[in-house]
């Protein structure tokens, strides 16, 4: 491997494991901090390989090419969450710096230990319980109530590894997997919210205004910034709750955490449940590349280098996101140029990604004033994008 060549001046290298469009974002912040990536990049071809010039390929899940790919590097940080905890003991016992941490990663690794250690926290979950067969779910699911909302602990995202079942033995394929699974009460939500928020080694911490998710089939469509209505109280409690995790479980970089919004009781004030936790950039902080004097991207880089953390202020009163689908047509540049003609305010981040239905391809920002017209601007220019509508 060649080294990645550093900005004079003793500033340092920045190792990102994947080459995925997490990594690939960080890299105009990187330009701009004078901080140089590397990336150990699954294909040439990855998304963060084409924008990054030292993208050595390799795997994550092979201790000696990750740490190979480390020993270039001053700190070591992932564009996914996948890599496996013997990989990343691997990597403290060589000396690098790894952020965040094994001990962290794992409440967004595995859900059974989010659930556990945010138990133990006091943070409010649904209720939820490890079920090892149909006789533990059908016992969870007498007590809780039907549907029970079932989940593979490791390796889910987008709604996959997530079945709502009515009853026991409507889960038994999942079962003969043989491995335990996590049962939890379905959640009456009136809506889906995320708090974005970055921890330093030192100690930092930065959060920004909590947003809505709005998901369409299991994916992130649509992020409001901040989430419209939003109860004061309840904005207060979900971003303490972000950085008592952030202390409590010694979280460094830039992580998500997502919760349902519940209604109150009898005329109440509204309450959340804690969803899961995302231990890096996540797609419920994308607005911030347009609409947060610092972005999630640039925090995460920050943060990672124990530098002094950005200001989180959102830049208007609402930015909206919206994430870009790919549809039937692989060809995207006409389309493209016509949508940058007809909404010059629009901000535009494609992922270098080959074309495929439904693959999340990119995303648009817009900020301003009117929630409605953002909304509206953002829905059009994700639809066009994605070839559901043609003018
Ligand atoms: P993933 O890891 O695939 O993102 P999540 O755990 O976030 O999976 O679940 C995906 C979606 O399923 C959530 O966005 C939410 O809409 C729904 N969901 C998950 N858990 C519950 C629950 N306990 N009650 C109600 N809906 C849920």
């Amino acid at each position: 491997m060649t080294a990645p060549k550093r900005a004079p001046g003793g500033f340092p290298v920045v190792g990102i494991i994947g080459g995925g469009q997490l990594a690939r974002m960080c890299q105009p912040a990187a330009e701009n901090l004078s901080i140089t990536l590397s990336v150990l990049a699954e294909s040439p071809d990855a998304a963060a390989a084409l924008v990054i010039p030292s993208a050595p390929v390799g795997s994550h899940l092979d201790v000696d090419e990750v740490l190979a790919f480390a020993r270039d590097c001053d700190v070591v940080t992932f564009d996914h969450e996948h890599v496996p905890a013997p990989v990343l003991h691997a990597l403290v016992e060589a000396g690098v710096p790894v952020h965040p941490k094994p001990e962290a990663l794992v409440y967004a690794q595995d859900k059974l230990a989010m659930r556990e250690r945010l138990t133990e926290l006091g943070i409010p979950c649904p209720a939820w319980a490890q079920v090892h067969d149909t006789v533990e779910l059908a016992a969870f699911g007498d007590l809780h109530g039907w549907p029970v909302v079932l989940k593979t602990p490791r390796g889910g995202y987008d709604g996959k590894g997530v079945r709502v079942v009515d009853s026991a033995t409507e889960a038994q394929d999942w079962f003969d997997r043989g491995e335990p699974l996590l049962a939890e009460a379905k959640v009456p939500f009136t809506r889906e919210l995320a708090v974005l928020a970055a921890r330093s080694p030192s100690g930092q911490a930065a959060v920004w205004p909590v947003v809505q998710t709005v998901q369409t089939d299991g994916i992130c469509t649509e992020v409001l910034a901040p989430a419209p209505g939003l109860d004061p109280d309840l904005q207060a409690q979900i971003a303490q709750a972000a950085l008592r995790l952030a202390g409590e479980l010694d979280i460094t970089g830039v992580f998500a955490v997502e919760v349902f919004e519940v209604p109150g009781v009898a005329g109440g004030p509204p309450s959340y449940v804690v969803n899961e936790l995302a231990m890096r950039p996540h797609n419920s902080g994308h607005w911030t590349m347009d609409g947060s004097v610092t972005s999630q991207f640039e925090q995460h880089l920050r943060a990672v280098l124990d530098l002094p953390l950005g200001e989180v202020a959102p830049r208007a009163p609402w930015t909206v996101m919206g994430n870009v689908l790919g549809g039937a047509d692989e060809e995207l540049y006409s389309t493209y140029r016509h949508l940058l003609a007809r909404d010059p305010g629009l901000k535009v981040h494609l992922y270098g990604k080959a074309v495929r239905p439904g693959r999340k391809i990119g995303h648009v920002n817009v900020y301003g004033d009117d929630l409605d017209q953002l909304r509206a601007r953002a829905q059009h220019a994700a639809d066009y994008l994605e070839g559901t509508v043609r003018q």
